[in-house]
């Protein structure tokens, strides 16, 4: 099979390797559409995790091909999507409800094998069939199963008015589910003319083009979806009394926040952060299959596994154009 390998931060090749076969409890898919996520990013330029060599990819969708022994819930022929984070729901953290945090954690595409290569094998309990949703639709079981988590945590009440900092991919998915979640009023800060268009269209009430045109001490909710350190740190002014802040995005490790540190204290400020998700697949996956939340314009790019370096630069500029792209392992180059 056609496999894209990521040998060393910034050098990446795609070969040909055996296809995996299942073992006991694990399952084969042949991946359809896996998305390129600001993770990938960072384990191509040396940034974050990554196991090398590792074929990169936690965001993927496709057809199960083959079972190993004992597999009791997934058929061959099974159209499904992967939670690529894998606990071993035996440590101190996992039987705590922690799995996000477990203390044994391995994650396909990041520790492990991952979606950008044609077959793929997952253990049984990390797949989840995905019934009629398009391969590209079920690619985004990850991302939002992440969104509905940092939603959860960041405590929406019914007709609470909420600042999102980014539309991009993920600002629009925590848009939609911030809505969903009671959300009135949702105003989305986005310089991009299109992504801002965007946000519109999936329900923002306006979207501004600077953070000066936001109200500050006006929001009950504001979550931030850039990662950028200068924006994150403005979130404690954009509060009301009391309001909550969500830290969604993923800052440059080794970043530092320079926050008010008075202001979260005297305007009694609540303000969490959200790794991964926990057990949030079928929660995604309800949203995705009922049109709750539509991933239909979130899609720029289609590229062969040859053109990940082109993919990977197209979101490093962040062009207006783009939005999430998927790499199509059995697209010609
Ligand atoms: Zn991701
Ligand atoms: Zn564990």
């Amino acid at each position: 099979m056609r496999t894209l390998t990521i040998l060393e931060p910034g050098k990446v090749k795609v070969q040909d390797t055996p296809v995996p076969d299942p073992g006991p409890g694990e399952v084969q898919v042949k991946v359809a559409a896996c998305g390129i996520c600001g993770t990938d990013v960072h384990i191509l330029r040396g940034e974050y995790m990554g196991d090398y060599p590792i074929v990169p990819g936690h965001e993927f969708a496709g057809q199960v091909t083959a079972t190993g022994g004992g597999v009791a819930r997934i058929r061959v022929g099974d159209r499904v999507a992967v939670e690529p984070n894998i606990a071993c729901d035996n440590c101190r953290n996992c039987l705590n409800n922690r799995q996000n945090f477990c203390l044994n954690w391995e994650a396909i595409g990041v520790t492990l094998q991952g979606g950008m290569a044609e077959y793929v094998v997952a253990p049984e309990k990390a797949v989840f069939a995905t019934g009629e949703l398009s391969f590209e639709a079920a690619a985004f079981m990850e991302p939002l199963s992440c969104v509905v988590h940092g939603v959860e945590r960041a405590g929406i009440e019914l007709g609470d008015r909420v600042a999102i900092l980014g539309a991009g991919p993920i600002g629009l998915l925590l848009l939609q589910v911030a809505r969903l979640r009671g959300g009135v009023e949702i105003t989305v800060l986005e310089r991009q003319e299109a992504r801002g268009a965007l946000a519109e269209a999936y329900g923002a009430q306006r979207w501004v083009r600077d953070v000066e045109a936001l109200s500050a001490g006006a929001y009950d909710v504001v979550i931030d979806a850039t990662g950028v350190p200068a924006l994150m740190a403005q979130t404690v002014g954009l509060a009301r009394k009391g309001g909550k802040v969500l830290l969604f995005g993923v800052p440059p490790s080794g970043a530092e926040l320079a926050v008010d540190a008075f202001a979260v204290f005297e305007r009694g400020l609540t303000l969490r952060s959200s790794f991964t998700s926990r057990r949030n697949s079928y929660q995604a996956l309800a949203l995705l299959e009922s049109g709750a939340v539509s991933v239909d314009k979130l899609v720029s790019h289609r590229l062969p596994l040859e053109a990940f370096e082109q993919g990977v630069s197209l979101i490093e500029k962040g062009g207006d154009e783009v939005t999430k792209i998927m790499m199509v392992p059995d697209m010609a180059p």
